[in-house]
Formats: C-alpha cells, sequence, structure tokens
C-alpha cells in the first residue's frame, strides 16, 4: 500500500518514490534546499514497487503531492498513469520526477541536462568542441546521450557490453553519435562510465568499465558512480593526470532540475554540494 504521510500545518509534501529507497540521497539534497530557501516543505522516502505504480500516482492526486522524484523501478512503470510528458522524458521513454502544471501531472526527465550542467559548471567551456566516450547504454547513459547530442557536443561514442542497446541509446544523440568500441576511447576528450561497475560494496567494485590502457593524461574521466565518490576508475584515471568528476555533480544539478520545476527557484548549489559530499564520504 502507497502512503504518503500527512503535512502538519500548511506544510507541503515531496517525495521520492522507488525500492531500494532507504539509502537514497534525495530526501537530504532537497530538503537542504527547502531549508535554504525558508520553504514549508518536507521532502520523504517512499518505497514503492513496480505494481504499485497506478495506486503511486492516484496518491500524489489525492494527496496533492507537490514534487515527486522517481527512481528504479517506476521510471517507465509510472507513465501511463500521468497527463503527459515532456519532450525529452517522451524520447527517453523514462522519467525521474513528476510536476504540475495547472492541474496536469507531467513526468520529465532531469538526468542528461543534470549531468551538462554539472559538467559545464565543473569545466567552465561549452560542450561543442568536445568528444565523448559513453561507456554503457542505460537509463543514465540514454539521458546522457541525449541532452549531449541537445548540446552540440562535437562527437558521442557510445561503448556497449550489449550492442544493440548502444545502438538504441545512439538514435537519441542526433547526427554526431555513434558505436563504438574500446580503441575510441583513447581519441575522445571526455569518457564518461554509465555503467554501475565500481559501486561501494558490490562484486564489481574493483573492475574497471574501460581498461586503463585507453586512458590519458589529457583527458576527462567522469564517474556516475557517486559511491565511492572516487571509484577505482577515477583513483586510475587520476593517478594518470586525468582530470576526474564523480557522479554527485549529476546527481544534485538532477535534483535542482527538479527543485525548480516545483518552486520556481534557482536555489545556489553551494551549500548543498558540502552537505551530501560530507554524508557520502562520512
Ligand atoms: P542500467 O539501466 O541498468 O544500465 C547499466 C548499463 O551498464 C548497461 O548498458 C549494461 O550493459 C552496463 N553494464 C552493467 N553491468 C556491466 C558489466 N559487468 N560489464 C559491462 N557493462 C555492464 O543502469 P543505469 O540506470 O543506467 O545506471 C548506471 C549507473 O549510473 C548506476 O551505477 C547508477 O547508480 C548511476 N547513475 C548515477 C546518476 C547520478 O546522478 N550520478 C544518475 C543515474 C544513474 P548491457 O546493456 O550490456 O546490459
Amino acid at each position: 500500500m502507497v502512503e504518503f504521510p500527512e503535512a502538519s500545518g500548511d506544510q507541503i509534501i515531496a517525495a521520492v518514490v522507488g525500492k531500494p529507497i532507504a539509502h537514497s540521497l534525495s530526501p537530504l539534497i532537497h530538503n537542504t534546499a527547502f531549508k535554504q530557501e525558508n520553504l514549508n516543505w518536507v521532502y520523504h522516502a517512499i518505497e514503492v514497487m513496480e505494481e504499485e505504480a497506478t495506486e503511486c500516482i492516484a496518491a500524489v492526486r489525492e494527496k496533492n503531492i507537490r514534487g515527486l522524484s522517481v527512481t528504479m523501478p517506476l521510471k517507465e512503470a509510472v507513465i501511463p498513469y500521468l497527463d503527459g510528458l515532456t519532450e525529452t522524458a517522451k524520447e527517453l521513454n523514462a522519467i525521474n520526477c513528476v510536476f504540475w502544471d495547472g492541474d496536469n501531472l507531467i513526468g520529465d526527465n532531469t538526468d542528461g541536462d543534470g549531468f551538462v550542467n554539472a559538467l559545464k559548471s565543473q569545466l567552465n567551456k561549452s560542450l561543442n568542441d568536445k568528444t565523448f566516450a559513453i561507456i554503457g547504454a542505460g537509463g543514465a547513459a540514454r539521458s546522457v546521450v541525449y541532452s549531449l547530442g541537445k548540446n552540440s557536443a562535437k562527437q558521442i561514442i557510445v561503448v556497449n557490453r550489449s550492442k544493440q542497446k548502444a545502438e538504441a541509446a545512439v538514435q537519441l544523440g542526433g547526427s554526431n553519435a555513434r558505436v563504438g568500441s574500446y580503441e575510441d576511447v583513447a581519441a575522445c576528450d571526455i569518457v564518461v562510465n554509465s555503467t554501475p561497475l565500481g559501486m561501494a560494496r558490490t562484486p564489481t567494485e574493483a573492475l574497471l568499465p574501460v581498461p586503463v590502457e585507453f586512458l590519458s593524461a589529457n583527458q576527462t574521466v567522469i564517474d556516475l558512480v557517486y559511491n565511492p565518490i572516487e571509484t577505482e576508475f577515477l583513483r586510475q584515471a587520476k593517478s594518470l593526470g586525468a582530470t576526474t568528476f564523480s557522479g554527485l555533480g549529476m546527481l544534485i544539478h538532477q535534483a535542482l532540475l527538479q527543485f525548480r520545476l516545483w518552486t520556481g527557484l534557482k536555489t545556489p548549489i553551494e551549500g548543498i554540494e558540502n552537505v551530501v559530499f560530507n554524508a557520502v564520504s562520512g
């Protein structure tokens, strides 16, 4: 049964739904942002299974939940119960948040734009002279490829274990995207791990998504995995002299895009970055 907590007084409720959800960093990010903006909102993590998708969206309408983040396994499952999708969510056929447009519940996907916003602020440059190797072709990779295509990245090469999924991801990236192999990675400016390899406390924690021989000092290497903050992949890339960024940037930026959809506010990132960094590294 899907139950959102009752609001106290004129408090506004927001939430993330999915399973597993207990270790989600979204409540920390959003509640810090609400506090920073002096908003009487509170954000909860609610466990919802895939088969509860209909019930979940019915409860969002009934309880007037004003902001909803959506994670696995609901990113596609809730789509049939919404009133509409943004262009991005339609293209990806996956959402990571829901917002109200008048009386309509609309699904959006802020993952890819979160990645691009994080990278632009880290590099302080536009992306249209950069070549990208995206390792993986799952949900995260697809959103990144789509947003890089929209942002006119010079070239996007998708390298994935299953070629069929790589080909499907490439369709999202526009005319500068193609399927590639490890050998192509060496020539790219920016290498992005969008597989789960390297996640803390998993059997693949010590594994690399790309053999290190294809990396070099003049590359920027990004891991979408954010726990640990420095994965084995980033550690080895850094030891070669590459510039490295963890997945925390994307995580926070995608959340801030959701925050803006719900509240209309653009809140400063600095305070939130510190809180999240301390939570993950602590
Ligand atoms: P997903 O949909 O399950 O896709 C996983 C991808 O990784 C697939 O392309 C899969 O290849 C590949 N893969 C899995 N295991 C592999 C292995 N042992 N060897 C080679 N390739 C392997 O997952 P996702 O939702 O895209 O998430 C991927 C990672 O990104 C997760 O760690 C997630 O936590 C992270 N993420 C981070 C953020 C952020 O904000 N930083 C946002 C979203 C996701 P096949 O296609 O061949 O199966």
